[in-house]
């Protein structure tokens, strides 16, 4: 199951006849077998620390394969997860198959943060606590390496919610980061709201730096600002090693993209992390936490 050969099949969210024809296929409990079978899975896309080039972290990428009609994208069925209230179910089988896979890969190298996709629809439910907490508990991994990326801020309902949770969360060691950065008016005010420990600057900034001054500013502004306030800050999207040059000289710690791997299956992720140096101390140059 590699990615190199995940061509997705893409339904335009606009596309209501054939919403409503996959409906009619009984879209639903399709995706509750796939929960349930493991036709819903997780890939790994490694993040690299540019101050040493060691593994950083991994980012979870959900995926979907179905047999009749071949990998669907993940941003179609998230969207039909969130409208018919799987997201926490959703989240809950990413994570126990990403905790139970990466901690053979934690067994053989260095310790390194893991990544998790959290959709801003569910930061107004508890149980989402819950669902962590108890994944946490029946997995060898520690909390403090633990990171949920929060995607789409700006459909936070309830802050007063969000911040508990938050609250709940940072309790337990686990990181906050804040997804797709820039992207979205709300993004300034939320992270002036949240207490969040990494920023993670949106790839379109990072893909269009080289050509345009005010991406390459913005991309500089949010380095700066993860030094300022003692965030770790990942840029996504480096596509070659143009980009990652740059971003090394723009001294961005961390850089996850597409240059340094495809996200990855289990086994190629331990390929991977025995191929590439080891960092000697971990809490050196840029890398707050
Ligand atoms: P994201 O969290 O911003 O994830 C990064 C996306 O950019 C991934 O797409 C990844 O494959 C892609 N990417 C990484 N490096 C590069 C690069 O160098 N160039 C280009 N062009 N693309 C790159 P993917 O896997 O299709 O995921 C899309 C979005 O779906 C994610 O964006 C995230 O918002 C959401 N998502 C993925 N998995 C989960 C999940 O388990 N739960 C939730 N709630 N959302 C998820
Ligand atoms: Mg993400
Ligand atoms: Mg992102
Ligand atoms: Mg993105």
């Amino acid at each position: 199951k590699s990615d190199e050969a995940y061509h997705p099949v893409v339904f335009s969210a606009g596309d209501e006849r054939e919403e409503e024809r996959l409906w009619g296929m009984g879209l639903q409990s399709k995706i509750d077998q796939a929960l349930e079978n493991g036709d819903i899975y997780t890939v790994y896309q490694p993040q690299i620390s540019l101050a040493d080039g060691s593994l950083s972290g991994v980012e979870v990428l959900v995926r979907w394969h179905d047999a009749e009609r071949g990998n669907i994208t993940p941003s179609f069925f998230i969207e039909q997860c969130e409208k018919t209230g799987r997201m926490l179910s959703l989240t809950d089988t990413v994570l126990r198959r990403a905790l139970d896979e990466l901690s053979q890969v934690w067994a053989s190298a260095e310790p390194f943060s893991i990544s998790i996709n959290v959709s801003a629809t569910v930061l107004d439910d508890m149980r989402l606590v819950d669902v962590v907490e108890r994944a946490l508990m029946q997995s060898t991994i520690d909390p403090r390496y633990m990171v949920l990326e929060i995607t789409e801020t700006s459909r936070i309902g309830d802050m007063d919610m969000a911040r508990a949770i938050f609250a709940r969360f940072k309790g337990m060691g686990i990181k906050m980061s804040i997804d797709d950065f820039g992207m979205g008016c709300a993004n300034f005010e939320v992270l002036d709201n949240l207490p969040f420990d990494e920023i993670k600057i949106d790839r379109t900034f990072v893909a269009k730096m080289n050509h345009s001054p005010l991406c390459r500013g913005i991309v500089a502004g949010v380095i700066q600002l993860g030094a300022e306030t003692r965030a770790r800050v990942v840029a996504e999207g480096a596509e070659d090693a143009a980009a990652i040059a740059n971003l090394r000289r723009m001294q961005c710690p961390i850089v996850q993209g597409f240059g340094i791997a495809k996200p990855l299956s289990t086994a190629d992720l331990i390929q991977f992390a025995k191929r590439i140096p080891f960092r000697q101390e971990r809490s050196k140059a840029g890398q707050t936490w």
